[in-house]
């Protein structure tokens, strides 16, 4: 299929872009890297009169070490992750999560923003993002905001991104070194997006433990009781009952299979970031 008939155009700064998204209020998208855009613009699953190319604006693409954290622009690609190529935040944890996912022609076009921004509850970035604290730039009409990961996704494919909003970047905070992380993802084939996904951030020594489990069926879930628990001294593996209550009382509705594979991801996550 071809797409619907629609404007195109290309700011050159943030300040632009804004200005013309404001203006074309729900009809106008902003493309990055186009790898779920495009298709859906193909099958007419996005209704766009107008796309805001962000590709040409240089603040997009900033990459900074902040002591702290580093700032990753929204055009970070995944490549740039998975290449090193960029400074790493997550003792590893990132470059991991973008070797794993989708193939190469993607990851070098696909960006975090896009990814974020898009709120595929089956994605990668937005739980990894999640665990590691991390915090969402945005700007817009009404000015600059910071929006923490957690709360970002209202639902599937559904974002705190107001009409004229723009994803600056992610600000994730450095990792001490006695930090560890664990990832587990079930698909059915390498590569696809996740039947389930889990990803726990635990640093023992400083008493810090965010464990995320996405492929939600929603916004990724947040496991705080567990991550209590692990900080207390338990082991994953005797957690499997708790894990399942916590994810009963998310209110999520899984299927019984789907509680399963869950449980499991989250255990073997928790597991490899504790041992
Ligand atoms: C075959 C295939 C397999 C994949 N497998 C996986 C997988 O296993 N795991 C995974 O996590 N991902 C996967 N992906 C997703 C992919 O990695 C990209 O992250 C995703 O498609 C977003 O691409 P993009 O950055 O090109 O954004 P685009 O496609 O350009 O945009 C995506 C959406 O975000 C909006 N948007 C883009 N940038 C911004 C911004 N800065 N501010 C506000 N809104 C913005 C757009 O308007 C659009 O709605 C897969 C994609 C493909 C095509």
């Amino acid at each position: 299929m071809k797409p619907a008939p629609f404007s195109y155009v290309r700011p050159a700064s943030l300040e632009e872009a804004v200005r013309v998204l404001a203006a074309g209020g729900g009809a106008a998208r902003p493309l990055a890297g186009g790898q779920s855009l495009v298709p859906m613009l193909n099958l007419r699953l996005a209704p766009a009169e107008q796309v805001v190319d962000l590709t040409r604006i240089e603040a997009l693409r900033r990459v900074e070490d902040r002591g702290t954290s580093v700032f990753y622009g929204a055009l970070t690609p995944h490549a740039a992750f998975e290449d090193g190529k960029v400074p790493d935040a997550s003792n590893g944890l990132m470059r991991h999560v973008a070797e794993r996912f989708a193939f190469r022609a993607v990851r070098n076009r696909g960006t975090i923003g896009g990814a974020i921004a898009l709120a595929d509850p089956a994605a990668d970035w937005l739980p990894t993002v999640i665990a590691l604290g991390a915090r969402l730039h945005v700007a817009g009409p009404e000015g600059e905001r910071i929006i923490p990961a957690e709360e970002f996704v209202l639902g599937p494919y559904f974002t705190a991104l107001g009409e004229g909003e723009i994803l600056v970047g992610v600000e994730v905070p450095k990792l001490a070194a006695s930090a560890r992380w664990g990832y587990s993802k079930v698909t059915t084939k390498v590569g696809e997006y996740a039947e389930s996904m889990a990803i726990a951030v635990v640093d023992r020594a400083r008493r810090s433990a965010r464990i995320v489990l996405g492929a939600a069926d929603g916004a990724p879930i947040v496991l705080a009781d567990l991550a209590a628990r692990l900080l207390d001294g338990a082991r994953p593996e005797d957690l499997a009952a708790a894990i399942r209550a916590e994810l009963v009382a998310s209110e999520r509705d899984f299927a019984p299979a789907k509680l399963v594979m869950h449980t499991t991801t989250i255990v073997r996550a928790a597991r490899d970031a504790v041992s």
